[in-house]
Order: structure tokens, then C-alpha cells, then sequence
């Protein structure tokens, strides 16, 4: 579940944004002590930050410059203010957008969703590579060892975002998620289908350990 800081300092709204951001399927994470805010935004790591302009303690420019320079983790700005010359000043400090209150909900949530869809790492990447094994997704092939294989469309996403993911333990629920965000809905059990499909596929070009499970965890390469 994507992790979404709100620094924002007007409780109702901090509550209200919360609940919305909950109904939508993330994971709110409300500040509500002002001091230390970009320790917090290190010990909580968010995909996102929503970050109000007008704080009690540091304004939300300077705090953006301060986050800034720990992280990269996308800010959009949720302000009253609606110069343009404080929007401006905003995105030139590193936020990645910016929102004007009252805000527009279906505005805010797509702005959130593009957002974090662009700091997300490219589930196609041009030709992934990954331990001898070269994927084409334009061609709908894998090659390894001389040989080529046919993928479907399902198994070009998985290894992709395995490959994007290399290293790291990926769950089953983070692999239906990133299929879904590229359009592709399938469920625990076609997932496990694709899987098996796609290990004898892996199997077939020489690459039988390509991917490893990870009992009770998830996959790994
Ligand atoms: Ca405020």
C-alpha cells in the first residue's frame, strides 16, 4: 500500500484528507506534531508527501527545500495561497505539484495517482536485462542463451517488474498491483498460472532458477 504524508495543520482538513486518502486505498499518514517533520518523513519513508504551505513552525517552502535535501519522495503542495507567483516558488523548490484549497477531490486524487505513477520505476522498461536474460516487450520476446521465447503481454509485465525490482523480494500482491496499474487485472490465482507458464518458458532458454520463490513472501530475482 502506498504511504501518504499529510503535513498540513488545519485539522479538519488534515482529518478529511485523511479519510479520503483512506477510502482510496492508501495508506494516510496525518502529522500532527510540526518540530521535526523531516525526521518523521525519514523514519516513515511515504511515496508521497501532500505538504501545506501555511505551517505553524517552518513554512512549507522551506520545509520542502529541507526534505529535499534527504529525499526524493514527491511533494505536492496543497495551498490556500493561489498566487502564481507562490506556485511558482513552490514547484522551483522541488515540489513535484501543486493543488489549490479548496481542492477539487477527483483533481487531487489524479494529480496523486500521476504523481506517483512518474516516481514509480517504469514497469516497461526499454529492453530489460537481467542475468543473461534480455527482454523485448515491443517484439513480445525473452532471449537467453541464443535462444528466443514468445511472452504473453502478462509475462513480459511480470519479468519486467521483476527485473525493475531485481534484488528485492517482490509479493505476490505488489506484482497484481503493478499488472493493474498497466491495465492488466488478474487475480491470486491466474497470477500463479502466469508464474508456472512463464518458468517453463524460463526453463525452456536455459534459465530454470530465473525466478526464485520466496515462501510466504513473494518472488525474487
Ligand atoms: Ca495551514
Amino acid at each position: 500500500m502506498q504511504k501518504i504524508m499529510i503535513i498540513e495543520d488545519d485539522k479538519a482538513v488534515r482529518e478529511e484528507l485523511s479519510l479520503l486518502l483512506e477510502n482510496e486505498g492508501y495508506h494516510p499518514i496525518p502529522v500532527t506534531a510540526f518540530h521535526n517533520i523531516t525526521q518523521q518523513a525519514a523514519r516513515e519513508m511515504p511515496d508521497l508527501i501532500l505538504l501545506d504551505l501555511g505551517l505553524p513552525e517552518q513554512d512549507g517552502l522551506s520545509l520542502c527545500a529541507d526534505l529535499r535535501r534527504s529525499s526524493d519522495t514527491p511533494i505536492i503542495f496543497v495551498t490556500s495561497h493561489d498566487s502564481t507567483a507562490d506556485e511558482l516558488a513552490a514547484l522551483s523548490m522541488g515540489g513535484d505539484d501543486y493543488i489549490t484549497k479548496p481542492y477539487n477531490i477527483p483533481l487531487l486524487l489524479t494529480r496523486i495517482k500521476v504523481v506517483l505513477r512518474r516516481s514509480s520505476p517504469k514497469i516497461t522498461a526499454d529492453s530489460p536485462e537481467y542475468n543473461g536474460l534480455k527482454l523485448n516487450p515491443a517484439k513480445g520476446t525473452a532471449t537467453a542463451n541464443g535462444h528466443t521465447a514468445e511472452l504473453t503481454r502478462n509475462e513480459i509485465q511480470i519479468v519486467a517488474h521483476l527485473i525493475a525490482h531485481a534484488g528485492e523480494i517482490v509479493s505476490r500482491a505488489d506484482l497484481i498491483e503493478a499488472l493493474w496499474d498497466n491495465k492488466i487485472y488478474i487475480d491470486d490465482n491466474t497470477l500463479s498460472v502466469n508464474i508456472t507458464r512463464l518458468r517453463s518458458k524460463l526453463d525452456e532458454l536455459g534459465l530454470p532458477d530465473f525466478i526464485k520463490t520466496r515462501r510466504g513472501l513473494g518472488y525474487q530475482i
